[in-house]
């Protein structure tokens, strides 16, 4: 059973749905009480390897020592949209930024942690085009190009610590040289020698840190590769940073493209309500019909990652997770109960207590165990003239395929009701054993690193 409370890092979205934005978030980590890392993603919409990378730091890192901060998803709105900027290029507005810019409040807020004293030193995550070379070797293979490097504004600057600009990238580039898929890959350092005049890049966030006493570096990741590669790199040259700032971490999935794609694609959930309903949308069917939500109240929910967000009108909401769109929720409204929060099933053969919004492993079948008052309902299953589908052995074979919230056939709804009012889901997950046993349930799989 996996509650959405056993994952890493749950936190609290609150989507103030008539709002014109989504406000990012800053997720903080590690015991130590100064010398962060601040990582930044998302600057611009469209680059979903930096902001994927900076999702996985938050979900799938734990800090042992030393200090991360990320911020993952800096232009929300834009992310959610699949737009560089609806509100033009984010970063060109450090340097001046006219008060009445819909994203004044938002360049103030990430000034504002850019300067907390307990940040030491900044990332800012990018997607970039090509691949960067030092000398011209062919039109994607140029100085002109962004992908595939460390970007610095000059190569040193005054500061306590780190101000060797330009010889920290190096080790960093030559760490992640050190762990290519392919040589075409290859990281370079990029000066682009802000302060002599370099009127464009004076107005970027990592220009405004270094102005500020702050060591920053851009990191770019090649456009040309496919995301999860992109977010490869992006955490290869994080984790050098890292070794280089004494933090430790451990990590819940295997640094190699394959791991990446898997830890981005797997565990996108969604709580509502404060767990009465647990969606597991990271395969989900487009469209999710008659989900039970709360009657005169706006939509609450707690996502698995701070890249997940549900927009919407009330009629139908959009599950959004970066810059994929997952799935739809048709809801059909009711009065909630709050009177059970766990129920007994006996799942192939053996009693078990499972809480309501969780993901029940079944093999073959299960029987949902009795409560007088409560009325259940196996979506996808149905036995004629029969209202209330408990006590009665339900077949994972017997389900109705098209019911499911997976598109594969294996995730059903159990619901709950007490009269007219809902009184909790959780799901079901059909399966055989051995393939079950090879997905182990977020925030309880093995740690590495
Ligand atoms: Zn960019």
């Amino acid at each position: 059973m996996t509650a959405l409370s056993g994952l890493l890092l749950a936190y609290l979205v609150s989507p103030a749905l008539a709002a014109p934005g989504l406000d990012f978030t800053l997720h903080t980590q590690g015991p130590s009480a100064n010398g962060a890392l601040l990582v930044v993603a998302g600057i611009q919409g469209d680059e979903p390897g930096g902001f994927n990378a900076a999702a996985l730091l938050v979900t799938r890192y734990r800090i042992t020592r030393g200090k991360l901060w990320v911020v993952p998803n800096l232009n929300f709105t834009s992310i959610i949209k699949r737009s560089r900027g609806i509100h033009g290029d984010m970063n060109r507005k450090f340097a001046a930024l006219p008060s009445d810019d819909p994203e004044y409040g938002a360049i103030e807020r990430i000034k504002r942690i850019i300067l907390a004293p307990d940040v030491d030193l900044v990332l800012n995550l990018h997607d970039g085009s090509g691949f960067y070379r030092p000398v011209h070797q062919d039109r994607h293979h140029s100085p002109r190009r962004w992908g595939q490097c460390i970007v610095i504004d000059q190569a040193r600057f005054n500061a306590p610590s780190y101000g060797d600009l330009g010889g920290i990238a190096g080790l960093v580039a030559d760490r992640v040289n050190t762990q290519l898929y392919r040589e075409e890959h290859k990281y370079h350092v990029k000066n682009t020698r802000t302060p002599e005049g370099n009127s464009e890049m004076a107005k970027t966030l990592t220009w405004f840190a270094v102005k500020n006493g702050k060591a920053a570096f851009g990191l770019e990741a090649s456009k040309t590769l496919p995301t999860h590669l992109r977010a490869y790199y992006h955490l290869a040259a994080i984790e050098a940073y890292m070794a280089l700032m004494g933090i430790e971490f451990r990590r819940s999935f295997d640094l190699t493209p394959a791991g990446v794609k898997q830890a981005i694609n797997d565990d996108i959930r969604l709580a509502l309500y404060e767990n009465k309903i647990l969606l597991d949308v990271a395969r989900a069917r487009k469209h999710l019909r008659y989900v039970p939500l709360k009657k005169g109240a706006s939509i609450d929910f707690e996502a698995s990652n701070p890249l997940l967000a549900v927009t919407g009108n009330g009629k139908s909401y959009r599950v959004s997770y970066g810059n994929r769109r997952m799935t739809y929720l048709h809801p059909q409204y009711f009065e909630y109960d709050d009177s059970i929060d766990k129920v007994l099933l006996h799942i192939d053969g053996k009693a078990v207590e499972a809480s309501l919004g969780t993901v029940v492993p079944v093999k073959e079948s299960f029987i949902v165990e009795p409560v007088a008052g409560y009325r259940v309902n196996v979506i996808g299953w149905r036995q004629d003239g029969r209202r209330d589908e408990s006590g009665v052995p339900v077949l994972g074979r017997d389900l109705i395929r098209r019911f499911s919230i997976d598109r594969d056939g294996r995730m059903y709804r159990v619901e709950f009701y007490r009269g007219p009012r809902f009184a909790g889901m959780l799901l079901v997950n059909i399966g055989p054993a051995e393939e079950l046993a090879a997905t182990p349930p977020a925030g309880n799989g093995a740690l590495d690193g």
